[in-house]
């Protein structure tokens, strides 16, 4: 068949055809930027693989070439603005010009090995290097050369499983994963991104084979996962990680959140339910990917905080704070950055209670200060994640909780405007205090600068360098740091 997309008439690919023609070999057009040209969704990333008439033994051990040969041809023919980076190592090619990225590959046969992801590579045809390829979806190849410019090679009936919606590997899944596992991961990830299902065999297959991830790098597994939580509903994805028997070995905190306990006829809601729909929630508002995982994250402490309270019943104490105590010993585990990002869901993680508590109670502007300046510029985001933290299938409750979070929208923006608390700094600072009242560095100095924070965050003097002053000079007064006379 050959394909009648006025994409793959691209200059660009024409241009690797002929200089594939040069030198004498067969190239093609393969994996993710055909599947998503079927699918009409924008890749910049184009993969091509190119193969010899006629294959030779590789007996040195040595990586074939040809894709590093065509590399090179393609950059020459491009000139200026075209960049080649070379990985001999793996036989590989890169060349990039403005947004586009071509990767260039010798065909190949791979053969694996039971302890690591790393196989044998030798030289291939065309059909081995797709029979190597993950899933039939993503092992369709176009045609580059003249005379057979545009000519679908789909061996796996890839362009039905795409109409299908359908992740299915090429070959028996369970060689296929556990060759290499992180194919698990990238088929739950795929099935999030483009709204596909997994294939029951495929699926059974991830199931039995599950145990084999524990040879996946962290970095790997985080990869996966951030485009999983970067998609349109990333509770796809964590669905599909607890239904394949994944999701406690790959991320066992969300999977402590699962199930519900029940006594005296009481239950609390299933957490992770909960959650997923609020990352999802979230997610129609917020491209944020930490924002995001802050979701993800913000009732983490619960199973470790749950009590039973004969009078209350299921009780979750401080979980926020336990919560984001937990953060930075899984960023540390699963090798996520443990920087501002990190700093920054901790921070929402802390305060996702916060919000909430202010709109349930009566709504004092001492309370709403006292947020801004805790929150500072991530109020907003706060605010958002708040928002999606709201569940109830009470409508009534619901209701009154959006009423009254707009009114507390509202009064932050007038408070900020008057007394601009977000970010602000006590006008009168530490050393100031010391020098003007003669003081040693001591607690008192420490206790008159809360002092002067509370004032103004209660209100009760505004957010200005003199009025601070004086107040200073009162408390210091009253606490007998110096004379009445003073
Ligand atoms: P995306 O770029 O969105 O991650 P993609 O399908 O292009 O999706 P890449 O990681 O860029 O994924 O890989 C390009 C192609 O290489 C894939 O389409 C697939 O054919 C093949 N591939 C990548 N990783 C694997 C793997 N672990 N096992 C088998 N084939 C793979
Ligand atoms: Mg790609």
């Amino acid at each position: 068949m050959r394909v009648q997309n006025p994409k793959i008439d691209e200059p660009i690919l024409h241009l690797v055809g002929e200089e594939a023609d040069r030198l004498g070999l067969e190239c093609y057009v393969i994996g993710g930027w055909v599947r998503d040209l079927f699918l009409h969704r924008p890749c910049t990333d184009i993969d091509v693989v190119c193969v010899r008439p006629t294959p030779v033994e590789q007996t040195d051990g040595k990586q074939p070439t040809i894709g590093i040969q065509l590399a090179e041809a393609v950059t020459a023919r491009l000139g200026r603005g075209a960049h080649l980076a070379v990985f001999r190592n793996y036989g590989t090619a890169q060349v990039k010009r403005k947004d586009l990225e071509l990767e260039f590959v010798g065909a190949r046969r791979e053969s694996y090995q039971r302890d690591s992801r790393n196989p044998i590579v030798e030289d291939g045809t065309l059909e081995e290097d797709q029979n190597r390829r993950d899933f039939t979806i993503n092992a369709m190849a176009i045609c580059l050369n003249k005379d057979r410019y545009g000519e679908l090679l789909d061996p796996f009936d890839g362009l039905y499983d795409l109409e299908d919606l359908t992740i299915r590997t090429p070959l028996d899944p369970d060689i296929t994963f556990s060759d290499d596992p992180l194919r698990m991961m990238r088929a739950v990830r795929f099935a999030t991104q483009l709204g596909f299902y997994l294939d029951d065999e495929t699926f059974d297959a991830i199931e039995r084979n599950k145990n084999r991830i524990e040879i996946i790098s962290k970095e790997r597994i985080v990869d996966e996962l951030n485009k999983i939580m970067r998609s349109r509903r990333p509770s796809v994805g964590w669905i599909l990680l607890d239904k394949t028997g994944l999701l406690p070995l790959v991320f066992p905190e969300i999977a402590a959140l699962k199930g519900i306990e029940t006594k005296e006829g009481k239950g609390h809601k299933d957490v992770f339910l909960h959650t997923l729909q609020v990352v999802d929630n979230l997610s129609m508002k917020s491209d944020n990917l930490w924002l995001r995982w802050a979701a993800l994250l913000h009732d983490i402490g619960k199973p470790r905080s749950k009590a039973w309270d004969d009078a209350a019943g299921w009780t979750f104490r401080n979980h926020n704070y336990i919560g984001a105590k937990m953060i930075p010993k899984i960023f540390h585990r699963m090798k996520m950055p443990e920087n501002e990002k990190m700093a920054y869901v901790v921070k929402m993680v802390d305060l996702h209670m916060r919000p909430i508590n202010l709109i349930e109670d009566t709504v004092t502007d001492s309370a709403v200060r006292r947020l801004l300046f805790e929150a500072g510029d991530d109020i907003d985001d706060l605010m958002l994640l708040c928002d999606a933290d709201i569940t109830s299938r009470n409508a009534e409750k619901v209701e009154r909780f959006h009423r009254n979070y707009q009114l507390v929208r509202q009064k932050m923006v007038e408070l900020e405007e008057r007394d601009r608390i977000r970010n602000f700094q006590p006008p009168v600072r530490g050393d100031e205090i010391m020098q003007t009242l003669n003081l040693e560095p001591c607690s008192a100095v420490g206790e008159l600068k809360t002092a002067i924070k509370d004032a103004i965050l209660d209100g009760i003097i505004p957010n200005e360098y003199e009025a601070a002053r004086a107040y200073m000079f009162q408390k210091a007064r009253e606490m007998g740091l110096i004379s009445d006379k003073a």
